[in-house]
């Protein structure tokens, strides 16, 4: 069980399990930091310059990660078809940070549960 100062919600992270990736899939970025795309390009072992022709896209003056549409869905270019994270161990800050953003700090639980499984009441 996760908890973090200032979040009115814990995150229980053995949820991942069972979830099949709901914060992978749908619609969103997925922004790169600059040690994102140093750490990712060495855990893949390719050049930083082909990780970004490969995998990302320009969103403004910030870069994302791609999609891939599958039946209809749009998933994150990373998760595989087992609902897996193909870069778990250096995968991007906002993943690692993912429930707790200050974007979901003052909503609702149950708005947050609704992004998350793991999500429950502290
Ligand atoms: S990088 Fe990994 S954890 Fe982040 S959205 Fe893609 S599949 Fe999910």
């Amino acid at each position: 069980m996760i908890k973090k100062d200032g979040f009115h919600y814990c995150f229980d992270e053995q949820k991942c399990k069972i979830c099949k990736g709901k914060c992978c899939i749908g619609e969103g970025y997925v922004f790169l930091t600059d040690t994102d795309i140093i750490d990712i390009s060495g855990f893949l072992k390719i050049t930083k310059e082909d990780f970004l022709r490969l995998y990302t896209r320009k969103v403004n003056y910030k870069i994302a990660l791609i999609d891939l549409a599958i039946n209809g869905e749009k998933r994150c270019v990373f998760l595989n078809e087992r609902y897996q994270c193909e870069i778990y161990p250096k995968r991007p800050k906002q993943c690692r940070e993912f429930p707790f953003w200050d974007s979901l700090k003052d909503k609702p639980i149950e708005s947050v549960k609704e992004l998350c499984l793991g999500v429950l009441k502290c």
